[in-house]
């Protein structure tokens, strides 16, 4: 029985289920590089650079164990340009008898997988990816007869379920489940953050930047300076280096943004953790192992581990559990085109300019620019839920839509009509204001709602619970914000939503 074994862009650990069991006498690994998916939305050249350069190693890894690899470089002369098609292929060629692959993280690929059967006459078998820390059986048995799906308490389950900061009494450490009070910071003056690692270009990964160079320099984003880890020792320097140098501060400023600065206390691991270089368990044990050593505070390790086996494992639940239909909603009927400056044009709000640089220089901008930044100004403006989406998609290093569609149409847009947020994530400048040093080099001024100079977060953000106030009125948690709408006198009610409009129509001419 000649197995055709497939690994997959997001599929780069050692531990994938399609490897176990494997015969060296008898089977072959196929990795391929397929212009369909480096094109299927304009990825950043960072994040194609990254993940060709991390397949190729990961392959040359497995050669050097005696595994045979079939790998399929972009460049190719005979690469069919599409996933299937290289299946196909490589099917045929090695005259395999069965195909092993590990399901896929995007329902796209599973659809495409559940017709190679078919397609290859020959069996195929789709096993389970044990990476992930909650099988979908596992979710939907905590989602079933659930009408409101809270992260928090399918976050204790998972606390229990690996008995991550657990006293022995099966208490929380500490007695608390979640630290946030502690946490969420603003920034200190003058604040900077930690130096990063720069990993050292190989030569597989300078050819790979020859390649991406010459195929998507036409996408947005810068692909040099290229300083990614694409090993899995590498990965494993980067997390060492988070836990030892700055996870102790990570609650502290998870929520502060400061310009010029992309990563501050971040961990930068998401791109690593999403392609299989680290395993989310062995991530979430090394931080605990840092409380548990007195190296780490309590409220930091809490608050980082909560991101990945609660956050994490949650979003990915959600998408399969909602997925195909999740993907049609737009609860909020959001339509307008997304603006230019999504992909760098100018525009005078210093906060969206400087959350755009840090994505077109890294491919990475951290959680709160994402949200509460371009997702924000996505929400309040009623920007396409799809042309949003497909912008977070394409321009992350993290990117997959497993991850990006919960977070996207559901956290940030509430366009999935509140299974993942229970209230919309917006916010006026006053926020952006009290996190950030962004507003000090701005030439809108927080302070002010109308006007030349007002800035226009503020008139869009009324604007926005106005327009879908029948959804929102009754939200409990709203209480207080639209009784302040309703002391507004009509005369101030109706500046603020023609500024609104000015906004938005200055957003359509391009000069906001
Ligand atoms: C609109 C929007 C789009 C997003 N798109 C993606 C995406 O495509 N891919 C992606 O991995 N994350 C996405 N996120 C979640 C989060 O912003 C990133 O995981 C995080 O910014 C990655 O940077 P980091 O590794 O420094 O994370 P840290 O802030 O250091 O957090 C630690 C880890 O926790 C996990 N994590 C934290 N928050 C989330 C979350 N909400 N969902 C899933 N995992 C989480 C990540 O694995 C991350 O590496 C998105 C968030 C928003 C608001
Ligand atoms: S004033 Fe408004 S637009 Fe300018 S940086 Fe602050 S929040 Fe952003």
């Amino acid at each position: 029985m000649t197995a055709l074994r497939i690994i997959l862009a997001d599929q780069l650990s050692e531990s994938m289920p399609s490897l176990q069991g494997l015969d060296t006498a008898q089977d072959t690994v196929m990795l391929c590089e397929v212009m369909e998916e480096a094109r299927y939305v304009p990825h950043h050249p960072k994040k194609i650079a990254f993940l060709f350069s991390a397949m190729r190693h990961f392959a040359a890894g497995l050669e050097a164990s005696g595994v045979r690899v079939r790998y399929i470089k972009l460049d190719d002369a005979s690469n069919t340009g599409s996933f299937t098609g290289e299946v196909q292929r490589a099917a045929k060629e090695l005259k395999s008898s069965r195909l092993i692959v590990t399901e896929p993280s995007e329902y796209r690929v599973l659809d495409m997988m559940n017709g190679w059967q078919k397609n290859l006459g020959i069996p195929v078998e789709i096993l389970s990816d044990t990476r992930f820390l909650a099988t979908h059986a596992e979710f939907d048995a905590w989602a079933q007869g659930k009408k409101q799906l809270r992260m928090e308490f399918f976050y204790r389950e998972m606390r229990r379920k690996y008995a991550i900061l657990m006293q022995p009494d099966g208490k929380p450490s500490g007695g608390e489940w979640n630290y946030d009070k502690e946490n969420r910071k603003p920034p200190k003056v003058g604040m900077t953050s930690p130096p990063r690692l720069s990993h050292k270009k190989s030569a597989i990964t300078k050819d790979v930047l020859a390649l991406v160079k010459d195929n998507f320099s036409h996408h947005f984003g810068t692909l040099e300076p290229f300083y990614y880890a694409v090993t899995r020792k590498q990965a494993l320097m980067e997390l060492d280096h988070f836990v030892t140098h700055i996870l102790p501060h990570f609650g502290d400023y998870q929520d502060a943004m400061v310009a010029g600065e992309p990563y501050l206390y971040h961990s930068l691991l998401s791109s690593y953790l999403n392609a299989g270089l680290l395993l989310p368990l062995e991530v979430c044990q090394k931080a605990e192992a840092a409380y548990r050593a007195s190296k780490a505070p309590l409220n930091a390790v809490e608050g980082f581990i909560r991101q990945i086996l609660g956050w994490r494992e949650y979003i990915r639940g959600i998408y399969w559990h909602f997925m195909p239909e999740y993907g049609q909603r737009n609860t909020l009927n959001a339509t307008h085109p997304l603006p230019d400056f999504y992909w760098g044009a100018n525009t005078h709000m210093f906060c969206v300019a400087e959350s755009v640089r840090h994505t077109r220089d890294h491919a990475y901008s951290h959680h709160i620019q994402r949200l509460m930044i371009t997702g924000n100004f996505a929400l309040l403006a009623g920007l396409d839920v799809k042309a949003v989406q497909a912008w977070y998609l394409a321009v992350y290093s993290d990117a997959y839509e497993w991850v990006e569609m919960p977070n996207t149409l559901g956290m940030a847009l509430f366009g999935d009509g509140g299974v993942v947020a229970s209230k919309p994530y917006a916010a006026s400048g006053k926020y952006i204001h009290r996190m950030s040093n962004y507003c000090e080099k701005c030439t809108f001024n927080p302070d002010e709602m109308t006007g030349e100079t007002a800035c226009p977060f503020n008139a869009l953000y009324w604007d926005f619970l106005v327009r879908h106030e029948e959804k929102f009125r009754r939200n409990q948690r709203m209480p207080y914000v639209f009784s302040t709408w309703d002391k507004f006198t009509p005369e101030k009610q109706k500046a603020i939503r023609a500024q609104a409009a000015l906004s938005l129509q200055k957003m359509a001419e391009g000069i906001l």
